[in-house]
């Protein structure tokens, strides 16, 4: 059976420049704290991965900390020393919904389509001093892109800074920092090929930060603990690496997500995609089908050798329907047949050949049960 791995919005597979940096890291010995030669030998390889996880969104080292992933760079960012109140959309990460260290936080609604009602965010603002705003450049379940360039000009009119995690964004769409008009922005190694339990918070002119992790004051003091050499060195080959394929691997993707979205929905017209009518991350489809569980629906796909999630990967574990889709209004029973696919560098026609087989043989059955006819055409 072939096997068709379509998951990489939960993570992707280490690129092999990420593999051949990591093992040349690990055969090393060395703590780049340490001023002997093999410590300025390490740090060397974290330097030179700052500056090229930087250089994939367009900023300079300075302003890279290294973390152990995109949860820990919301943690970082999402600190009352920088703002009187958090506001965040509907639609955010758990690891920002969940506010960060803020004792309270306020979710700004979004349209039908995922996206976030700007109106709303700017009453919001009215009359807060200081306000933290954290906003996802691209959403990770249905990979809607957020209007964060024109919510960056409203909040910093309104006094205050912008935390964008775009850990869905680099190497899919154009993610530069500075046009975006962040004051902070949360990257994760392991969405762009990278090793699992590293990311960074890029942060502009030094703002301040309130360590989350305190210790022997690496990372300019903001993040303690010796640095993970390897996973640092295999996140900056990978960024380079993505940097480089970009944009001729998204639109690589782009065409085998646009076929397999054709071929949902010859097969079942009924299948509803949201967020098709807004500009959308090139690798992402979030489907819905009336009467699917997603959870078994997952099952079924694996048996058929595709893997796939419903919803948030990182939620996995509770069967919670989505926060994404509930913010969006959509009813109660499409929400719980939310699938998503998602497709990497990897993929490959064989992979959308081997979802759309089994999506016939799922659709055939969930026909049968729904006692309609088998297939419009
Ligand atoms: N933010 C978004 C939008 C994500 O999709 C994820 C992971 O799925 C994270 C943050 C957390 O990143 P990490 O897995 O590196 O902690």
């Amino acid at each position: 059976m072939t096997q068709a791995y379509l998951d990489w919005n939960a993570t992707g597979a280490l690129r092999p420049q990420a593999r051949a940096a990591m093992t040349a890291a690990l055969d090393r010995t060395g703590n780049p704290s340490s001023v002997h030669g093999a410590g300025r030998a390490a740090r060397r390889l974290v330097e030179e991965a700052r500056a090229r996880v930087g250089a994939l969104v367009g900023a300079s080292s300075r302003d890279v900390v290294f973390t152990s992933g995109g949860t820990e760079a919301n943690m970082l960012a999402l600190s009352p020393v920088l703002g009187g109140a958090l506001l965040v959309s509907a639609v955010e990460h758990p690891s920002v919904r969940g506010g960060g260290r803020f004792a309270a936080v306020e979710e700004i609604p979004v349209n039908e389509a995922g996206v976030v009602d700007l109106a709303a965010l700017e009453r919001s603002l009215a009359g807060r001093e200081r306000p933290l705003v954290s906003l996802m450049l691209a959403n990770n379940e249905t990979g809607a892109i957020q209007p964060v360039a024109d919510a960056a000009a409203i909040v910093h009119r309104a006094g205050g800074l912008l935390h964008v995690d775009a850990v869905q964004a680099p190497g899919r769409i154009a993610c530069d920092f500075k046009a975006l008009g962040a004051d902070l922005m949360t990257l994760s190694s392991h969405k762009i090929g990278g090793p699992q339990g590293v990311g960074a918070l890029i942060r502009r002119d030094e703002l301040p930060l309130d360590a989350v992790i305190r210790g022997g004051g690496q990372e300019r003091g903001v993040r303690s603990g010796t640095e993970n050499v390897a996973g640092i060195a295999g996140f900056g080959a990978a960024a380079q690496a993505a940097a480089e394929a970009f944009p001729g691997e998204a639109r690589r993707m782009e065409a085998l997500r646009d076929k397999f979205e054709a071929g949902l929905k010859a097969i079942t017209p009924e299948a509803v995609i949201f967020s098709a009518g807004v500009p959308r991350l090139p690798n992402t489809t979030l489907f819905g089908f009336p009467g699917m569980k997603a959870e078994t629906a997952v099952i079924a796909f694996d048996l058929e050798g595709v893997e796939v999630s419903s919803g948030a990967a990182c939620s996995s574990g509770k069967v919670a329907p989505s926060h994404v889709l509930e913010a969006m209004g959509v009813s109660p029973e499409l929400t719980n047949s939310g699938i998503r696919v998602s497709l990497g560098y990897a993929t490959t026609d064989d992979d959308v050949g081997t979802i759309l087989n089994a999506w016939v043989k799922l659709a055939e059955g969930l026909y049968r049960a729904g006692n309609q006819q088998v297939f419009a055409a």
